[in-house]
């Protein structure tokens, strides 16, 4: 069944109301991505039975634990390999994955590409709050220049990975970006990756008030917001990106697409294949 209004859409029906009040701090913004991904899931009418979402740690990684389906709170930045795992086992379940920008781009940065070039279908969404927030600010891959962290006291001299870029090179079906200040955009964008038949990779820029903003003086909740939106350009398609690492100009939309045999439709094609053949030998003795 197809929902495709707001109206109908009450976000505790997906939520473990027993989990709550989350831990998440006051105008963070990973309860709008969270909220995002729930409204997706309810438009295109996926049961909560046939939904798994896998976690890796951080406070992205916590957010698995609110979802009231199927989910997997795992080591830190191998949510995607124990995804994989469960697709391939599973191939009639809707695989989400939930991980921070250090959980996919570092620990599991590995993980991510290998992701990207196998296109098991599944959806990453991964919550860049330009920090490792939950153990304490340290930087994370996705810190701006010379923004200030725990672990940057004099500002970051190091320049932040494009985790799209890095998505789309490495062969990802569908790469997006969007920021929570635009709800019904980001919403629209998860959407279509979880429709995708393949890998489908979307970073949302999601503030962290109380470590990143409050060490850099971004202000409020609502000022970290808005001045993400001044920083990015709407794409409405585009099948390459100019630079392996982060401008200051950042685009937004679904910014590549990849159509390419899906890695477990295929794997179960050669697997049928091969015992065919072996049937058909063992008939010839
Ligand atoms: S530390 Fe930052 S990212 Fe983590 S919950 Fe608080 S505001 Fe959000």
């Amino acid at each position: 069944m197809m929902l495709d209004t707001a109206a109908d859409f009450d976000v505790r029906q997906y939520l473990r109301l027993e989990t709550m009040p989350h831990f998440l701090c006051p105008g963070c913004g990973h309860g709008i991505a969270l909220r995002a991904l729930l409204w997706a899931l309810h438009e295109i009418g996926i049961d909560r039975d046939r939904l798994a979402v896998f976690s890796g740690i951080g406070c992205a990684g916590r957010l698995s634990a609110y979802i009231d389906a199927n989910t997997f709170h795992v080591t830190h930045g191998r949510p995607l390999a124990y995804a994989t795992g469960f697709a391939l086992a599973r191939p009639d379940m809707h695989v989400v994955v939930i991980s921070g920008d250090g959980d996919c781009l570092a620990i599991g940065g590995n993980h991510l590409i290998h992701a990207c070039r196998r296109n098991l279908k599944m959806t990453c969404l991964m919550l860049n709050n330009e920090v490792y927030g939950m153990t304490g600010g340290q930087v994370s891959p996705t810190t701006s220049e010379s923004m200030l962290t725990t672990t940057t006291p004099l500002g970051n001299a190091e320049p932040a990975f494009d985790a799209c870029a890095l998505a789309t090179a490495a062969g990802a079906g569908f790469v997006g970006r969007e920021v929570t200040h635009h709800v019904p955009r980001l919403k629209e964008l998860i959407r279509q990756g979880l429709e995708h038949p393949g890998f489908a990779f979307i970073e949302v820029l999601s503030d962290c008030t109380e470590i990143f903003g409050r060490k850099n003086e971004l202000g409020s909740s609502p000022e970290m917001i808005l001045r993400q939106k001044s920083e990015i350009r709407p794409s409405a398609y585009r099948d390459t990106v100019d630079t392996p690492f982060r401008s200051t100009e950042l685009r937004t939309g679904v910014l590549s697409r990849n159509e390419r045999p899906e890695y477990g439709a295929a794997y179960r094609e050669a697997a049928a294949a091969a015992a065919g053949a072996a049937a058909g030998r063992a008939g010839q003795r």
